[in-house]
């Protein structure tokens, strides 16, 4: 087969791009903003922003937060999780550290291979007289087991915490994402498709745990002489509210044009031996966050890692999400249920997995040309 000769591209092509709002419509919020002279602390646009999430991800309640992060940890303290919770080593670090601040032990379960996601049929086996939750991650934005996962959760009375960082907007059967399990935990970093800048939420159908979450998040304070409970500070400002408005006018526009650079990836990479592309779930409204790919190296000829570098001499700077696995890290590697015979299939997909540029202001021809490079593995040598 002949090998095209390819030129790099001529400016870096990163994995994402952050979702920008005309910076004429920045300057009018923040001319409000200003005006209002007040900047944090629950002003008009962190309400406003929190009715209209209420809205867009029909959920009963919700708080906003500084970040995901701090949204989560927040979620484990209002609910007062403690000794084990079961959970993915195939996540970002954050859903770890979360537990970590909260001296919770985490247990690994194996993983799904389709989805990525937590493997329900391996949950029970993990469930000990420590127990109290599961932080199940919808990875990639694809949604977990949440039936098979409520009915475990029931049966063995364990809180479900959500890590829906990469889910905003998917719907299972019509139902919007959030409202599965005790919490859900959004984030709203600049990396995701839906952003504040930095930010985040969290999301229940108990009022109780909202007003809590409400109260963790600015130090427990619930008026100038009653402070409740020992909280932090984790509170969403107004100018990060105000992008996020302006964001959320302009999100469904970002999320079809990614729809259909998902789908042109997908038809193209689809047809190269070795490469594996994610399918939509029947049913599942998708926000085409990330363009994850496996590459099998026996069956393509090179291995991800050889992708990944061979993508950079093209001026492609592609992501290996998630690798390394959480249960690789230092200081939990040698947990018994970090032990690489139990997770399979995570410790594979982790090995394989690479994601692609995707982001709306991606060019098409930009995603044939990654296509072409990918067509044949001489051309990345
Ligand atoms: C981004 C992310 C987080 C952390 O959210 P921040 O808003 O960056 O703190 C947590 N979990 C997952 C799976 C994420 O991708």
């Amino acid at each position: 087969m002949n090998i095209k000769k390819i030129k790099p591209f001529n400016k870096p092509i990163y994995i994402t791009r952050p979702l920008l709002p005309k910076l004429g419509n920045v300057y009018k919020k923040i001319r409000i903003i200003w005006s209002s002279k007040q900047l944090t602390n629950f002003g008009y646009q962190h309400k406003e922003l929190e009715k209209k999430l209420k809205k867009f991800l029909k959920v009963k309640n919700i708080s906003l937060f500084c970040n995901g992060t701090a949204a989560l940890e927040s979620a484990c303290r209002v609910l007062k999780l403690s000794g084990e919770v079961i959970t993915t080593p195939f996540t970002f670090p954050a859903t770890l550290h979360a537990l970590y601040w909260n001296d919770i032990k985490p247990v690994f379960c194996d993983i799904e291979k389709d989805t990525f996601n937590l493997d329900p049929s391996k949950i029970e086996a993990l469930i000990t007289s420590k127990t109290t939750a599961i932080m199940p991650v919808h990875v990639f934005g694809n949604p977990c087991a949440v039936k098979k996962i409520k009915r475990i959760a029931n049966a063995h009375k364990l809180k479900v915490v959500y890590d829906a960082a990469h889910a905003f907007g998917v719907k299972v059967n019509g139902i919007p994402i959030g409202n599965f399990g005790d919490i859900s935990m959004f984030s709203f970093h600049a990396t995701k498709v839906f952003h504040s800048i930095e930010g985040g939420c969290l999301t229940f159908k108990n009022k109780d745990l909202k007003n809590k979450s409400d109260l963790v998040k600015n130090f427990g304070i619930k008026n100038e002489e009653e402070i409740v409970m020992p909280g932090t500070n984790a509170k969403m400002n107004e100018i990060q509210a105000a992008i996020g408005i302006l964001n959320l006018e302009i999100l469904e526009g970002e999320i079809k044009r990614r729809r259909f650079l998902t789908n042109l990836y997908r038809n193209r990479l689809g047809k190269i031996p070795g490469i594996t592309v994610m399918k939509d779930i029947p049913g599942v409204r998708h926000n085409y966050c990330y363009f994850p790919i496996l590459i099998n190296k026996n069956k393509y000829g090179l291995s991800r890692d050889g992708v990944y570098n061979g993508l950079k001499k093209f001026n492609v700077f592609a992501r290996k999400y998630f690798y390394p696995l959480c249960s690789h890290f230092n200081w939990y590697k040698s947990l018994p249920s970090s032990n690489p015979k139990n997770l399979s299939v995570a410790e594979k997909i982790a090995k394989e997995v690479l994601c692609l540029p995707l982001f709306g202001s991606l060019k098409s021809e930009e995603v044939e040309k990654i296509c072409d490079i990918l067509e044949n593995p001489k051309t990345l040598l």
